[in-house]
This record gives structure tokens, sequence and C-alpha cells, in this order.
């Protein structure tokens, strides 16, 4: 199949692009947090082109996009008072809410679970797309499973050429991360996934929200999380990432002492000066967004250079820096060093 490339910015592309999704087709999607792949959500045979396309296992469920709040009306069975609440805060914007689903939605799009994800995307882009399409989009990140997720259409093109029918091109993503997602199918509500919507912002709405179990630790063996894309190694370079968990001073002289070939730092700006092997930098020690805007990239620039081991700096798990240290303990499969 050839994957054509086109750029949202000229005039027809976006028309073009909702044209293949009427079709049954799959389109590469800018959105403001990560690149989707993007099918007809009420179209089981197009949305199982999307497992086939990602490697994507079937038992993992995909989120739904709208792009005007009246549209989830008819993809759930009611619409909660704390919905409406969260949606006239954060929507249009990086926040998936999962709600008990309406007999529309396909099964496979719910891998049989009675709840569906749904997101009012931000990003113009992605938000004309949906609209000139005409139907809700069913769209998971757009990369090969278990790689990191894309946040650049070049990316997309890595993963996904001869793979799908077009990448719409609408530049970098700007959060870098998946959105947050807060399921209102639990009481209290649950977070189950922390990203550009941060948890004090979700509490400053609805009050209580508990924190999932795997939103911080690894998922015993056998066990069945809320959220079943938890279970799943993801977003993982070839190398071998291990986290040192201590100060500046304390991950360079660890760094330091263990030089070799292959070993690579992955740490943030300004801090490359301080290591004496090769290293991949991604945002200031404290500025949660940029980290957030820059892991996926920094993660897959590892592989372009041939990391073998990666030290990387333990984020803060602070504000959307949540995220960013949800993202990379499963990058590194949980492997933690703490540095005394
Ligand atoms: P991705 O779009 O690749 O970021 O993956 C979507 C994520 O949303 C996966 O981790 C899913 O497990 C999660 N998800 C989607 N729908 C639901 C749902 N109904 N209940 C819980 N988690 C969901
Ligand atoms: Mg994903």
């Amino acid at each position: 199949m050839h994957t054509e490339l086109l750029n949202a910015a000229e005039s027809g592309a976006v028309e073009k692009a909702a044209e293949i999704i009427r079709n049954g087709g799959l389109v590469g999607m800018p959105t403001e947090t990560v690149y989707g792949l993007a099918a007809n959500a009420l179209d089981s045979k197009a949305v199982a082109k999307i497992f086939a396309a990602k490697g994507r296992p079937q038992d993992n469920p995909l989120i739904v996009h709208i792009s005007a709040f009246e549209q989830i009306r008819c993809l759930v069975k009611s619409v909660p008072e704390a919905a409406e609440k969260l949606a006239a805060a954060y929507w249009p914007g990086p926040m998936t809410m999962v709600l008990e689903k309406s007999d529309l939605i396909p099964e496979i799009v719910s891998a049989g679970l009675p709840t569906v994800g749904i997101r009012f995307p931000s990003h113009p882009v992605a938000r004309a797309l949906i609209t000139a399409a005409g139907v809700p989009i069913a769209a998971p990140s757009a990369n090969r499973s278990g790689l990191p997720s894309t946040t650049t259409a070049e990316h997309v093109m890595r993963d996904m050429d001869g793979r799908i029918d077009a990448v719409l091109d609408g530049g970098v993503c700007g959060v870098g991360v998946e959105s947050t997602i807060i399921t209102l199918a639990s009481d209290p509500p649950r977070l189950l996934r922390p990203g550009g919507i941060t948890l004090e912002q979700l509490r400053a709405v609805l009050g209580s929200v508990d924190v999932d179990r795997a939103v911080l630790n690894p998922l015993p063996k056998g066990a069945k999380p809320l959220s079943p894309g938890m279970k799943y190694k993801h977003y993982s370079p070839k190398a071998n990432v291990i986290i040192l968990d201590g100060s500046e001073q304390a991950y360079a002289d660890y760094v330091n002492a263990h030089k070799g070939p292959g070993i690579t730092a992955l740490c943030y700006t300004g801090e490359e000066k301080l290591v004496g092997v090769p290293a991949i930098c991604y945002g200031g020690e404290t500025d949660y967004a940029a980290q957030a805007r820059d892991l996926f990239e920094a993660l897959r620039h590892l592989d372009d250079i041939g990391a073998q081991t990666v030290y990387a700096r333990c984020p803060e798990p602070k504000g959307v820096g949540l995220a960013v240290y949800n993202r990379l303990m499963r990058a590194a499969g949980f492997e933690v060093l703490r540095l005394g």
C-alpha cells in the first residue's frame, strides 16, 4: 500500500484525509498530545485495520475522538454531571473520559468492555478532520505497538509507511504525551493514565479522584488492569533503560563511573556537560511541560544513535511530570536504581 504524505496547511488536504476515513481507510492524524491512527469509529472493518497496522493486541481498547461536546451523547449511555463539569473545564483538550458505552460503539473499539473512552481534542487539524469526516474517529497512538508514540509526521511515516493510506502532517505535537484518562464509571472517579491535564486539575473540578495502582506501579503477574493498555510494555526504545533515582550530582557520578561502549545518558538540558558519555537531553529539570513534549522524540533518538544501555534521570512525579514519570517507568520496565 502506498502511504500518502499530506500537508495539512495545503488546501484540500484535510478533505482528502476525511474522504479516506469515510471510505474505511486509515490516516495518521496530528493531535495536541501525539499523532493518532484514525479510522471511522462506527465501522468495525476500518477499526480492525488499525489493530493490524499497529500490531496491537485485540484486548486493548481505542479512544473515540469527537469535534463537538454534543457528539458524546449518542456514544455513551448517559452523561453524568461530572462529565459535563470536566468537559466544561478541559475540553477541547488532552483528557479522555471513560463512560458506559452506547450500542453504537462496536465491540472491537471497546475491546469487549462495557465502557468507552471519549476525547474532544483541541488540535485544529484534528478537529477539522473529525468534522469533515462527519463520523466519530477511533484513534490509538500512531506507532507500532510497543514503540514510543509518535509526535511528528516523520515518526508516523517511519512506523507506518506502507501500512496506512495517508499521514496528515500538522507539525510537532505540543503536549507530547498521550491524553490523561479518567474513568467516571468508578466511584470516586479514577485516574487511569496521567497526561497533559494533571491530577491536581481533575481534583480542582471533581474533588475526590483516586489514582489507579497501575499509574505508579508495575502490574502484578496475571492482574487485570482497569485500563488494558497498562499491562503492556510500552514506549520502549531497543536499548535497556535504567532509571537512576538521586540528585543531579549522584546521577553524574554514577554514569561517569560506568562508562563504556553503548552507554548513553538520558538527562535534562544542560546536564550533558556533566556526563562523559553520549547524552540525549529532554527539557529542563523542572520544566515538566518541555519534558513531556520532548520525551518520545528523545526515546526514538536513543535508537538512532545506537544506545545499548541508557541511564535515565528519574522524573519528578509532579504536575505533567507525573505523565513523564509514568511513561519512562514503562520504557524502563520499572527498573530503578536508588542512588544513596
Ligand atoms: P493509546 O490510544 O494507544 O494511547 O491507547 C489507549 C489507552 O486507553 C489504552 O491504554 C487503553 O487501555 C485505554 N482505554 C481505552 N478505552 C478504555 C476503556 N473503555 N476503559 C479503560 N481504558 C481504556
Ligand atoms: Mg499507544
